[in-house]
């Protein structure tokens, strides 16, 4: 399971306030909630954002829930979603945060096909060879 991160968070209660109308009260009640589910997510957990090494400075997650694509000879072998990371200096990406086992794997037919292509249409794929 991937650690989720205080930006996720951030992400999420945007949404909500998205959806919501300026309801102020309502929207510092699930911050709240939010933090508390935050925490108790992340418990024992140890966990440090990915430093880009030639700029030595922390990344920041440029994009939350992308699809990570195992290539085997025979094609597409597993997904698994992971978080894209970025150098905000020299604008460097790599792929962090992947969950503990793929999200779907090649033998599963349709249902592999359709998770792929809900990546494709809404977020983004990497493949990995
Ligand atoms: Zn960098």
């Amino acid at each position: 399971m991937a650690t989720v991160s205080k930006s996720l968070a951030r992400k999420a209660l945007k949404t909500f306030l998205r959806e919501k109308s300026n309801d102020g009260e309502e929207a510092s009640c699930m911050r709240v909630a939010l933090e508390e589910f935050l925490e108790e997510v992340n418990k024992g957990r140890s966990y440090h954002r990915p430093v880009c090494t030639a700029c030595q400075v922390e990344m920041y997650p440029e994009k939350n829930g992308v699809g990570v694509l195992d290539m085997a000879d025979f094609g597409p072998a597993s997904l698994w979603d992971a978080d894209l990371w970025q150098c905000s200096k020299c604008g460097l990406q790599i792929v962090s945060g992947f969950g503990n086992n793929p999200i779907s794997r090649h033998h599963e037919g349709e249902r592999f096909e359709k998770f792929i292509k809900n990546y494709r249409d809404y977020s983004l794929i990497i493949e990995s060879r």
